[in-house]
């Protein structure tokens, strides 16, 4: 019972007592934490690393120490000692919190000098700092896009960027993934009947499910040719991959080129937070008056705000190119090492490593197996990939040792197969088709 079912079925609750009809929800979420397949139950004993102690809800007083492969901290900056000082003397300057939104004094000398080099790096000269990745990706589609434009996004983009689409307006297509032709088929039949209204098109510089690209230029291009605008959300890349930690942009030769680019802190940057840039400072006051989570949440603390900064500082440096030469070489020798017990990851090498699953069940077991015996992975399903293709979402980290690596792969091997064996089905070796 507990290894069945899918959330998706409680999506829409029935009933006229809002209070109460979540409690079928409940009792499904109750018996997956009685059987250990319940995500929060699992909480971080102590800071993430390549190796941490990971608390079971469920098990009272036991933390399991292990391998964390559910970790986002790409280039182990999070235990930096010069970004732990930055913080510590951010707390001495400024204090631990903004006080107030950027447009009610919450900006302060830190966030003022983190728009600046965030703009230097991605040589796009107006950028909004907001409170989380979420936050700008929800905050730019909103402020930008009316209910008369149309946003057209890759199928498979996070849940921030469709939500804020269908927040904006109904006209929303969704395109195959990396599917330029598809994308080109779309702008041209909207614009063969609407030529008045804006139409942005969104994709990521990294899928965060799946581990791949689109091809930027040939995507900015189509936005030109049929007067869109593109925003690529680079929550996954920036700093962690690319010259200089330029991520997807600067690997296809689009720094400075995209019109909208927005990312997240919370990856590769130790800290919270997001940023939408661009080359317009039009575009920038539209946001800072419109878009909800810049305006009406506080800004990002000046703790945050010098950790981004330092971890800045970092990626762009000889530290930041031996850190990414470090993950890229983990994330190879993972995905290697996975592929030698038969597993299938899917997408290219870089701090996200996905495996393959498919069905539900299996995964959910297979994770449940791994946390008993210290190997952290986060068993991803629907809401976050859709139905039937689940995954065990690996997260590497410059930090992880050969031997984690090796040994990781080994138990993650065994749990998939065990976990298939156990539920009689055969662990699916077809990615999420692309047609
Ligand atoms: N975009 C992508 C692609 C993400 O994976 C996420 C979630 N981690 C976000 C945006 C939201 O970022 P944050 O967690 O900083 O709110």
């Amino acid at each position: 019972g507990a290894l069945r079912g899918s959330v998706a079925q409680f999506a829409q609750p029935r009933g006229a007592n809002l209070m109460r009809r979540a409690e079928a929800l409940d009792s499904w979420c109750r018996l997956r934490a009685r059987h250990g397949v319940w995500q929060y139950a699992r909480a971080l004993d102590g800071a993430p690393g390549p190796e941490s102690n990971v608390h079971e809800e469920c098990v009272p007083g036991s933390a399991t120490r292990g391998v964390n492969f559910a970790s986002q901290d790409y280039l182990s900056l999070a235990s930096h000692p010069a970004v732990h000082e930055a913080a510590r003397a951010a707390l001495a300057e400024a204090g631990p919190h903004s006080a107030g939104s950027a447009v009610l004094l919450g900006n302060s000398r830190l966030s003022l000098a983190l728009e600046a080099a965030l703009g230097e790096l991605l040589q796009l000269d107006h950028v909004t700092l907001f409170p989380t990745g979420w936050g700008a990706a929800f905050g730019a589609i909103t402020a930008l896009v009316h209910a008369r434009d149309y946003v057209l996004v890759d199928q498979l983009a996070h849940a921030s960027l469709r939500q804020g689409a269908n927040a904006a307006t109904r006209n929303v297509v969704l395109h195959r993934h990396l599917d330029t032709g598809h994308v080109r088929e779309l702008l041209a039949a909207i614009r063969a009947r609407d030529t008045e209204n804006a139409i942005l098109v969104v994709t990521e510089g990294l899928f965060s499910m799946d581990a791949d690209m689109p091809d930027l230029p040939l995507m900015q291009y189509l936005c030109r040719e049929y007067n869109a605008a593109l925003l690529v959300d680079v929550a996954h890349d920036l700093g962690a991959l690319g010259p200089g930690g330029t991520g997807s942009l600067g690997l296809q030769a689009m720094l400075g080129k995209a019109d909208l680019v927005m990312g997240a802190f919370s990856k590769t940057f130790a800290s919270n937070g997001g940023f939408v840039a661009s080359a317009s400072r039009a575009v920038k006051r539209q946001l800072q008056l419109f878009a909800g989570p810049h305006l009406f949440s506080n800004a990002l603390s000046p703790i945050q705000a010098a950790c981004v900064l330092e971890a800045l500082r970092i990626v762009a440096g000889s530290e930041g190119d031996e850190l990414r030469d470090a993950l890229l070489r983990n994330a190879t020798v993972l995905r290697a090492n996975l592929a030698e017990t038969g597993m299938r990851c899917i997408g290219v090498p870089s701090a996200i490593v996905p495996l393959w699953i498919g069905n539900e069940q299996v995964a959910r077991l297979a994770g449940r197996t791994l946390a008993r015996e210290g190997v952290f992975v986060n068993a991803v399903e629907y809401p976050g990939v859709p139905l039937g293709a689940a995954r065990l979402r690996l997260q590497v980290m410059a930090a992880h040792r050969p031997e984690q690596l090796r040994q990781g792969a080994r138990m993650i091997g065994a749990a998939v197969s065990g976990a298939g064996a156990a539920l009689g089905v055969e662990p699916a070796r077809q990615p999420w088709p692309r047609e």
